[in-house]
């Protein structure tokens, strides 16, 4: 398989490179199979300078050069013969492994730069162990991206396949339609030259040509008339000029047959008498040689070019033989004997079956060695035979269907006078099962999306149209609603598209599945899928919602592990949201950009004020730069209570910290609204540092205040986890606040997402190695999964408030907190419940292995002042 030339650096994959580069520290250029640049960083000139004046075209080329086909490597080192520049190169290999992209990498590498040696401003620096991790990433996911794209292509391959195999069964269906027209002729009781005609015009259109005619020449005359025609248009007809031509000018009008394609070489002959018609092929055919006239018969394109097949020529072959037949008769030139064995040469050397019956007699008096070897089973051939006498006086076409072979036929009918004089039915048969096979898969391929088996965007887009038109009419409303999966980058990139896939195929078949009989699902994208829901009730919806939200809360068995992965969505309504299809889309697309902002699993109806909403994003983000530098003191803390389980006596343990922002231009705004857009700017890490600041004063001055216990959690986002000196940045907060570290726990989300899982271990070791705890948050959404319990180094775990919320609504949650408490004892992790809000529900978590209860049952998150009055005594 070769895809070369077939994909192009797109300008998504462009950009993205772009980001990588600039977010690595690296400089990468990108290149086809025979080494022509196609992808190239925008950089400042000087740096451009610099880097080619160590690393020039020919080192480039001798690293690019060393990746060969058919061998393993993707990635590999070259020489810059400089201590500080470090050049290597990845290629990308198609699925038979042939090197489709190369990608060369540079980067310079800080710590070497000897202090004399002064580097242009604007170099972007890195260090040897990010360089080669960066490598390793851009070399996975450039390799995985591909992966994608030819599987992309390689389905599309098939696809085509199969509707080629599909147009050669329709043509043997369309040819056992036009013998069955060819082979009436042999009977029709018009004179030669009409029934002639008649044959000619079946045959012509059949073979798609734009003229065909027969030529007669006389001995008494050195001209050549044209007796009969037939012309694909009325315009194109030879006639007018050809008729009466001179013998010496036609190349063909000897015993021979000639088949001329459009680049079959030409001789001269040929050649002049083509060009003098606008000839580009023909098929030239003596008919009959007699002793008075000869006749031709011939079939030409004009002007288009043509090129005849195998198949085409052995039908003009049957056409020359059925001629044959109907001049003989005509002229009487035969016994009936005679022209029953020319006519049965001619049926048993016709390419499809041939059944000729006295419908009558219900009785098959003739039919041709392909009808008899189309059938091993007896039951079959009997069912055809009644089929056929069942059909033949009301249907001119039919289809059998022979189930003891499985095989599929396309029969023609057509009534002629047989030989004998009594009027009698032929049947032609052509076995069109490949076809009907291939056009079943091609329906399928086309329907449905080949990784999940749910029905296709093509498919979807035709639906939609439908669905809309039908609501329009009925005056209900239908629903669109648009999934997409939060966490699908993550594990694609960090578990790899294996498990990615799998992903895809769970999480398409529990669609397919919760859609059911009442809506249809669809994949439209990578990891986007969309339900529609014909004229609905709101009931109906809502139902059809809750379903799908609670199976995304639930784990996925991928390969041997459970992961989760949630998703958010976007509905529109439909006509209510806009009557076309683009405008619902957009809607619903719309929505779940908004669901995807405020975080995971998050579902959004389409409203006209949404656009409101995009503005205020905008808003929050200009005035959150102005905060974050002028007026840090806008993000206060608020503390809510972390009371002990296992005591009566609503006894404190801890708190943990939630920041809100009570802007000066916006007003109060709460985390989920905020934090999302703080962690896209990169400003989380600012204002997570005052948290942390804010919350150890807090906890110091609860433990000199008679809580020597009293622990403080607080929330760090990935973002903040990954930054490069957290560690520095907890310690300093201690010592700032002179807290005992083993007061502090710091809650984080665990994320796949994480590029390299052993530098989170790592980080987290280290922190604990201060003293400082470290727990499990929102555990059983997102990425958690049992096993990363066991993995990563943990002190505590807190069970998302969903679960809480389940109690009493489905049996599983119950048994998932219970599960987990036990399983987190074990392994000497302490449990926290949140979300409890009822004393129902903080009763049924009494004898589970909890140790630590929060909610608002208890106190929702309060202000520093509230807290303290409450609390501290
Ligand atoms: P979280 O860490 O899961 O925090 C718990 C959230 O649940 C808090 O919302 C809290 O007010 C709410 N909650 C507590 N008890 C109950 C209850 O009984 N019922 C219900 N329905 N909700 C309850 P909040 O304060 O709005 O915080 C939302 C999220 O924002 C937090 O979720 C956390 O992920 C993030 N966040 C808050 N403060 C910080 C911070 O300082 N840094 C970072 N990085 N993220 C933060
Ligand atoms: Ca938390
Ligand atoms: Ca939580």
């Amino acid at each position: 398989m070769d895809f070369s030339n077939s994909i192009e650096l797109d300008d998504d994959l462009a950009s993205l490179i772009n980001h990588f580069s600039s977010v690595n520290h690296i400089y990468i250029k990108c290149f086809d199979d025979s080494d022509k640049l196609i992808y190239s960083p925008e950089i400042p000139e000087n740096v451009k300078e610099f880097l080619d004046s160590y690393i020039d075209s020919e080192k480039e080329q001798i690293i690019l050069n060393s990746f060969i086909d058919e061998s393993p490597e993707t990635l590999i080192s070259g020489d810059t013969f400089c201590p500080y520049l470090r050049l290597k190169a990845i290629c990308i290999r198609d699925s038979a492994n042939k090197i489709d992209k190369k990608a060369t990498i540079i980067g310079v590498i800080d710590d070497n730069i000897p202090d004399e040696v002064s580097i242009p401003s604007g170099v972007l620096l890195t260090n040897e162990k990010d360089f080669d991790d960066a490598c390793i990433l851009f070399s996975e996911f450039m390799s995985n991206y591909f992966k994608q794209v030819y599987k992309n292509l390689e389905s599309e391959k098939q696809l085509n396949e199969l509707k080629n195999k599909e147009s050669k069964a329709f043509d043997s269906s369309k040819k056992s339609e036009a013998l069955a027209n060819i082979y009436r002729g042999l009977e029709s009781d018009v004179n030669f030259k009409d029934a002639a005609r008649e044959v000619l015009s079946s045959a012509g259109n059949y073979l798609e040509i734009s003229n065909a005619f027969i030529l007669e020449k006389r001995s008494d005359s050195n001209m050549v008339f044209m007796p009969v025609e037939w012309s694909s248009s009325e315009d194109s007809a030879l006639q007018p000029v050809f008729d009466h031509v001179e013998l010496r000018i036609l190349p063909f009008l000897t015993d021979r047959p000639y088949t001329i394609s459009t680049d079959s070489v030409l001789p001269e002959k040929f050649k002049t008498f083509f060009d003098r018609f606008n000839i580009t092929a023909g098929i030239f055919l003596p008919l009959i040689t007699g002793v008075d006239n000869t006749y031709y018969i011939c079939f030409v394109n004009i002007k288009t070019p043509r090129r005849f097949t195998v198949p085409d020529l052995q039908f003009a072959e049957d056409v020359r033989k059925v001629l044959k037949t109907i001049y003989s008769k005509k002229n009487n030139e035969e016994s009936l004997q005679n022209s029953y064995s020319s006519m049965e040469a001619i049926l048993e050397n016709s390419s499809c079956g041939v059944a000729v019956f006295d419908a009558n007699y219900s009785m098959v008096i003739y039919s041709n060695s392909p009808y008899d070897s189309m059938f091993y089973n007896d039951i079959d051939r009997k069912t055809m035979s009644r089929f056929l006498f069942e059909r033949v006086n009301s249907e001119k076409k039919a289809e059998f269907f022979a189930e003891n072979e499985d095989k599929y036929f396309s029969i023609s009918f057509s009534n002629i006078k047989w030989l004998d004089g009594r009027d009698v039915s032929m049947a032609t048969v052509i076995d069109i099962t490949d076809f009907k096979k291939n056009e079943k898969a091609a329906i399928e391929q086309a329907n449905t999306d080949f990784l999940t088996g749910v029905l296709s965007r093509k498919r979807f887009e035709q639906d939609i149209v439908r669905e809309i038109r039908d609501a329009v009419r009925s005056g209900d409303n239908g629903a669109l609603l648009l999934i997409d999966l939060d966490d699908f980058k993550g594990i694609n990139e960090g578990l790899g598209t294996k498990v990615g896939d799998s992903l895809l195929k769970e999480a398409g078949e529990a669609l397919r599945l919760i859609a059911g009989k009442r809506g249809y699902a669809y994949r439209i994208s990578g990891d986007e899928f969309a339900i529609i829901l014909p004229s609905i009730y709101n009931e109906v919806l809502l139902r059809l919602t809750s379903a799908i939200e609670k199976r995304f809360m639930r784990a996925w068995q991928l390969e041997d592990s459970q992961y989760y992965c949630t998703m958010c969505m976007g509905i529109s309504y439909f006509p209510k949201d806009g009557k076309e299809p683009d405008e619902i889309f957009q809607h619903a697309e719309f929505a779940l950009r908004v669901a995807k902002k405020k975080g995971k699993s998050q579902i959004e109806y389409y409203s006209p004020e949404m656009n409101e909403l995009s503005v205020r994003r905008l808003v929050i983000e200009s005035a959150m730069h102005e905060a974050v530098s002028k007026h840090i003191d806008e993000f206060v803390v608020y503390y809510q209570p972390l009371i002990d389980a296992n005591r009566v006596d609503r006894h404190l343990v801890g708190a943990e910290a939630l920041v809100r922002w009570n802007s000066s231009k916006l007003g109060f705004i709460y985390p989920d609204e905020f934090i999302p857009v703080a962690e896209y700017l990169g400003l989380i890490i600012p204002i997570g540092e005052h948290v942390l600041e804010e919350a150890t004063k807090k906890c110091r001055y609860f433990n000199d205040y008679g809580h020597p216990d009293f622990r403080i959690n607080v929330n760090f986002s990935m973002v903040q986890l990954m930054q490069k000196d957290i560690v520095g940045t907890i310690k300093k907060a201690l010592t700032v606040s002179g807290l005992n570290p083993s007061n502090l726990v710091l809650e984080i989300t665990e994320g796949i997402a994480t590029k390299d899982p052993k530098y989170l271990t790592d980080t987290l070791n280290e922190i604990r190695a201060l003293g400082v705890k470290i727990s499990l948050d929102d555990f059983g959404t997102g990425y958690s999964s049992f096993s990363r319990l066991k993995d990563l180094p943990l002190d505590e775990v807190k069970i998302d408030k969903s679960f809480v919320n389940g109690f009493g609504q489905d049996s599983f949650s119950e048994s998932f907190v219970k599960n987990i408490s036990d399983l987190a004892d074990s392994a000497n992790m302490d449990v926290i419940v949140e979300g409890v809000e009822s004393n129902e529900q903080k009763e049924r978590l009494k004898g589970m292995n909890v140790d630590i209860i929060q909610g608002y049952y208890f106190d929702k998150p309060l202000d520093e002042e509230e807290f303290e009055k409450k609390y501290l005594n």
